[in-house]
């Protein structure tokens, strides 16, 4: 980049483009830090290939904006709310069985009643 870097000043308009630091300082909030080229004489930044999941192959939560909190409490209390939805189907579908349950014994000896009437 150093090399094309000066031989492109040379073919570059001039004025239109922001000044160039060939070795602007990167500090991770890991404590790695390293140079790289950039319009910004220091970067920085909250993660990089030395603490990134990707590279490490270790879990880590990078939580800047609560996200996995939020999406937790927000299944958690789904799933208590599915729970509450199953149990009252539950009931109501019990319910329904023990009415027509009950329905059947009430008739059965009405119908008798009647057939010895008859
Ligand atoms: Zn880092």
């Amino acid at each position: 980049m150093r090399l094309g870097a000066h031989k492109t000043t040379s073919i570059m308009k001039k004025d239109i483009h922001p000044a160039y630091y060939p070795e602007s300082k990167v500090t991770c909030v890991c404590g790695n830090s390293f140079t790289v080229g950039s319009t910004l004489p220091e970067l920085k930044i909250e993660i990089c290939s030395a603490c990134h999941p990707f590279y490490t192959g270790k879990q880590k939560l990078i939580d800047t904006a609560r996200r996995v909190e939020k999406f937790q409490a927000k299944s958690v209390s789904k799933a208590a709310l599915a729970g509450r939805k199953g149990k009252k189907a539950k009931r109501a579908a019990k319910a329904a069985k023990k009415e027509k349950k009950e329905v059947t014994v009430k008739i059965k000896p009405s119908d008798l009643a009647e057939d010895n009437k008859k």
